[in-house]
């Protein structure tokens, strides 16, 4: 079978063709022996052979691999009762041949027997196998029957024989009736014409006589046929769409009664008190069964095809799924790479203009990526909402060649869906080989090629929307940092072991400490120090940052508060991420935290980044609003670093502008910083905002903020962040201011 399994269908046809070669030959044998034959008997065997034989054998060579064992199994029986047929007296030396050829057809049936008990003791959980196995071991008794009878066993022991194998039939068809009803609710009619099988072979068994057995066996015959064509069509209404497998149930079961008439025309035939009008019978049942498996055979074939295609696609998008990509992956005879591509900016289409728009958006990227990948030679699959993995052969190199033309195309598809063209899309990829296996390597997982590029996804994100990431040591290592990290630092904020520095806010013209901002530290006893913008990092790629970011809210608030900052006439400023804005109950967090330490809430500023604002009417700014309608003050941190699209500082509360400390140290170097900065502090003056210059290190930079009318500073040159028990010193302390500009000049 194994070898069958991987033979491709045209060398299965010309095994087919092979098999059936002993056949032909048959023939010339069949010419020669007619004037001496069982005529009834060797008609029986051809009509067997061509009646049921053929079919499965076509069926097999068309891939259809658990259908051969059905070929062989009648093509034996068969070609077994022609042979009996034909020469009905005579020997092989001391055995007669009737004995050899019937014995061959019995052990067709018990090979099929036996395979099927097999495959149900090898964990299939198919309950068609113990149905078939049952029906089989009832045609195995029937077939025993027959030898005893052909073999001219002859008196009480023949009849005894004949009787205990007709009870033996019965209550195998008895076996296989309640295993239907049990196993199958859906199969239930099935069972009751087993059932009724049954009934009439026991009659045949137990009230001998020539009436009463040629009625009980054309009822056990019409039995037999009506569960043949109850069998398949009502599993196959009730397997509804769910999965391939259900299609290979019902084609299992409509394959079952073929072996049940078998052996109740072989019954027949053999029958010493045969008439013509039974046989015709017999046989319209087997070639209107014939017909019956033809046509569900091809029912089968185009639910089983369409049920393939279902369970291995996206209905959106018509793309693989993960089932195809699972499939694709496994065993590879050549080298690929994967690329895994992740949409950026759905979740406003979705928000703002439904559910519909975001999925034409997505198929728009579909077909985008599938023609690109399609040019390439690749294959793409839907392996998440808003991912696509595309499959290629060859490197790395020409998958991350790949991956930018995604990303790239990914940018135009918003322009070709109705309402979609003003929200922006974009993407990140990453990038995995997906190796054949070498020789003599263990097979592995053949899903760690999209965990690799779900990795270098993960990557190409940290650097933002629009990058690529090919998999590496480095980056898997990283990764794993990241992930011990948040592991780290879940617990940290669990157990409030974050701990919250102050940098003071000095006013460049009096040297007095305005303000503090309040910077989360975090020391692990695993790792050590860790770098807050890294924890930080880790902390917004999931929704940590929330929990951390309330913790330093409100531990910053209460020491400050504790160490008389605000009681001074001082600001505290905290750092606020957009995932934090955006959680349900910012607003009333915030105001909970100023009632609680009566903090005048204007001492309090909020420090967002410019991407809050990137989208108008996003949730973000409703939030920026309740919060500036609180009384506290809203600053943006980083100014210059990022989009810059100055039309929020007309539409929102803001009140200052901290100007990120890349523009600070360029202010003392030759080029364009000096002015730029100059201009920054213009417009704010204009707009009548304050400025923080962050990052100051050198009392050069100091003066060039003084000559241009900053109001405010922050950096080294003052002082680092430091713990809340130096917040007293810090507060009485004045820095030194040169004397050009000295208080009050
Ligand atoms: P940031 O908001 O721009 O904070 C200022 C950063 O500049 C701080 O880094 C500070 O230590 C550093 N800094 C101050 N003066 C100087 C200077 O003169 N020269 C230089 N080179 N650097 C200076 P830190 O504490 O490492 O924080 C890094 C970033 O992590 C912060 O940047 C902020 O974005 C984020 N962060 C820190 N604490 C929190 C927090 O509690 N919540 C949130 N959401 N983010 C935080
Ligand atoms: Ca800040
Ligand atoms: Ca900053």
């Amino acid at each position: 079978m194994t070898a069958a399994a991987t033979a491709t269908p045209r060398a299965r046809a010309a095994l087919a063709a092979l098999l059936a070669l002993p056949l032909l030959a048959l023939a010339p044998l069949v010419h020669a022996r007619w004037q001496a034959a069982d005529h009834l008997t060797t008609a029986v065997g051809v009509v067997a052979l061509l009646g049921a034989a053929v079919p499965f054998l076509v069926r097999w060579a068309r891939g259809h691999l658990q259908t051969l064992s059905y070929g062989v199994a009648s093509t034996l029986w068969g070609a077994g009762v022609t042979v009996a047929g034909l020469w009905p007296h005579a020997t092989l030396g001391p055995v007669r041949l009737t004995h050899l050829a019937l014995t061959a057809a019995i052990l067709g049936m018990l090979g099929l027997g036996v395979q099927h008990v097999l495959a149900a003791r090898s964990g299939s959980d198919d309950p068609p196998l113990l149905h078939d196995a049952l029906v089989l071991g009832s045609a195995l008794a029937v077939a025993g029957w027959e030898v005893v009878n052909r073999g001219g066993l002859h008196g009480d022991t023949a009849w005894h024989a004949t009787t205990l194998l007709l009870v033996l039939a019965a209550s195998s068809h008895l076996g296989t009736a309640t295993a239907l009803g049990i196993e199958h609710t859906r199969l239930r009619r099935t069972a009751v014409a087993t059932g009724v099988m049954t009934a009439a072979t026991a009659v045949a068994a137990v009230a001998p006589g020539e009436h009463t057995t040629h009625v009980a066996i054309t009822v056990a015959l019409l039995a037999g046929f009506t569960a043949a064509i109850g069998a398949p069509t009502t599993a196959a209404r009730h397997s509804g769409v769910s999965s391939a497998r259900a299609a290979r149930r019902v084609e299992i079961a409509s394959l079952v009664p073929g072996p049940v008439l078998f052996c109740d025309i072989a019954l027949m035939v053999v029958s010493p008190r045969l008439d013509p009008v039974l046989f015709g019978l017999y046989l319209w049942v087997l070639l209107a069964f014939t017909a019956r498996h033809v046509v569900t055979a091809r029912a089968v074939d185009r639910s089983t095809a369409r049920l393939t295609f279902q369970a291995l696609h996206d209905d959106l998008t018509g793309l693989g799924n993960r089932a195809a990509l699972h499939h694709a992956l496994t065993g590879p005879d050549r080298d690929h790479s994967l690329v895994l591509l992740k949409l950026v900016g759905l979740d406003d289409v979705n928000d703002v203009l439904g559910v519909a728009t975001g999925d034409a958006v997505i198929r728009a990227a579909a077909d985008q990526v599938r023609r690109t990948a399609d040019d390439r030679g690749a294959t793409a699959h839907r392996t998440a909402g808003d991912e696509i993995a595309v499959l290629l052969p060859g490197g790395t190199d020409e998958a991350l060649h790949l991956a930018r033309a995604l990303v790239d195309g990914v940018a135009d598809v918003p322009a070709t869906v109705p309402g979609a063209g003003r929200f922006p899309l974009s993407a990140v990829a990453g990038v995995a080989p997906s190796p054949a296996p070498r020789p003599g390597d263990e097979p592995g997982d053949p899903m760690t090629a999209l965990l690799h590029a779900d990795i270098a996804l993960r990557d190409a994100r940290l650097a933002g929307p629009g990058h690529t990431s090919t998999y590496s040591g480095a980056v898997a290592a990283a990764h794993a940092r990241r992930s011990l990290l948040r592991e780290q630092l879940t617990s940290a904020v669990r157990h409030g072991s974050v701990d919250v520095h102050y940098q003071p806010i000095v006013s460049f013209r009096t040297g007095r400490v305005e303000k503090f901002e309040a910077l989360a530290r975090w020391e692990d006893p695993l790792l050590g120090r860790i770098n807050p913008a890294e924890f930080i990092a880790v902390a917004e790629e999931s929704n940590l940052v929330v929990a951390l970011g309330e913790h330093v809210l409100r531990s910053a608030v209460r020491r400050a508060a504790d160490a008389g900052v605000f009681r001074a006439g001082a600001g505290l400023t905290v750092n606020v991420s957009v995932v934090q804005l955006q959680s349900p109950g910012f607003t009333d967090t915030v105001h909970d935290v100023l009632t609680r330490h009566r903090v005048p809430a204007h001492l309090l500023t909020l420090e967002l980044t410019e991407s809050v604002f990137l989208d108008a009417d996003s949730p973000a700014e409703r939030v920026v609003t309740e919060l500036a309608g609180l009384g506290c003050t809203i600053a943006i941190d980083d100014f210059g670093t990022g989009y810059s699209a100055f039309g929020y500082l007309d539409r929102l509360p803001v009140h200052v502008l901290k100007i990120d400390r890349s523009l600070t140290s360029s202010l003392t170097h030759a080029g364009h910083g000096r002015s730029i900065v100059t201009c920054v502090v213009d417009l704010a003056t204009r707009l009548g905002l304050s400025v923080v210059v962050e990052g100051v290190e050198t009392e050069e930079q100091a003066d060039a903020c003084r000559a241009m009318n900053a109001p405010l500073g922050q950096g080294w040159l003052y002082s680092p962040a430091v713990p809340c028990t130096d917040l007293p010193e810090q507060l009485a302390r004045t820095y030194p201011v040169p004397r050009l500009v000295a208080p009050g000049a």
